[in-house]
């Protein structure tokens, strides 16, 4: 028995895959544990460090290799897998972590797609602002009430200043490099603001399934990391950006059917230099964790 996840993961030929990682790339440790492949031939293996608690592939696609796939992808997708089902769960969720924020909110979603999650954020908080989502794509653009002004940029450079709240949700485990946006992320975060992630927790979820003869595809080269729980409590042991950041929750994230549209990747990486496309992100099969944190005043 097979089961996917509406982006399915694709093997990688040899030339497609850069050579193994001998340290973390999240964290840098050396301390690693090797789990299981996600593909053979080339060898393709989940691995899990001891710093950071990540687990990450040890080879990483080039970025040829990636574009390619999220190219084709969206080629093949239809074309609902870029619309924007019912972001209200998530908008509820994160604004929910939102206190005495009221006129003038300033929102910042990595990966952001048309931008209802943020939009949507400030309707719940009923308040005027903001709302700038980094997107490679900026082909939909959600509807905003007047007082809210929504803008889109392909690239994290092009964003000005520090904002209210920050979101990164289901876009950190896409990056070859997520610890470097992380840290641009929260740094971008204004005193007593608000940074919310939301990651894949899917590992623990695949070696249960594969005890009982089901096979989760970890749907690489898609997703190059898994950050659950552990990952997220001991950020504070290796990120100094994190170090004035009050933990408000870390939690399973709302299980989500095809709530969001979002980036493939986003132009956050001097590496990337492609134009990453967007696909539909679906957790029917999947878990998630969510992290929000709170900037000291
Ligand atoms: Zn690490």
């Amino acid at each position: 028995m097979k089961v996917a996840a509406y982006h399915a993961g694709r093997h990688l030929a040899e030339h497609e895959l850069l050579a193994p990682g001998k340290a973390c790339p999240m964290c840098g440790s050396v301390s690693t544990t090797r789990l299981w492949a996600v593909q053979r031939d080339p060898d393709v293996v989940l691995v899990r460090c001891h710093g950071c608690r990540a687990v990450s592939v040890d080879r990483f696609p080039t970025p040829e290799a990636l574009d390619e796939y999220y190219g084709s992808y969206y080629d093949d997708a239809p074309d609902d897998a870029v619309t924007t089902d019912d972001p209200s769960r998530l908008a509820s969720r994160i604004a929910s972590y939102v206190v005495n924020r009221s006129g003038g909110v300033r929102l910042l979603d990595l990966g952001g797609g048309d931008g209802s999650i943020g939009v949507a954020v400030l309707s719940r908080l009923a308040t005027s602002g903001e709302v700038v989502v980094v997107d490679y794509d900026h082909r939909r653009r959600a509807a905003a009430p007047a007082e809210i002004s929504l803008s889109q940029v392909p690239t994290l450079a092009d964003v000005d200043g520090a904002f209210d709240v920050v979101v990164a949700s289901a876009v950190l485990e896409h990056l070859p490099r997520p610890a470097a946006v992380l840290e641009e992320l929260l740094g971008r975060v204004k005193p007593g603001g608000v940074f919310y992630a939301r990651t894949p927790y899917v590992v623990p979820l695949i070696g249960v399934a594969s005890k009982v003869g089901v096979a989760i595809d970890f749907t690489f080269p898609a997703h190059l990391f898994d950050l659950g729980s552990d990952y997220w409590a001991r950020l504070s042991t290796w990120l100094p950006a994190f170090d004035e950041f009050e933990v408000l929750a870390s939690r399973p994230s709302p299980v989500e059917t095809g709530f969001r549209a979002h980036p493939a990747r986003t132009m956050v990486s001097a590496v990337m230099k492609a134009p990453w496309r967007l696909f539909g992100s679906r957790w029917t099969f999947v878990g998630g964790w969510e992290l929000a944190a709170r900037r000291s005043s």
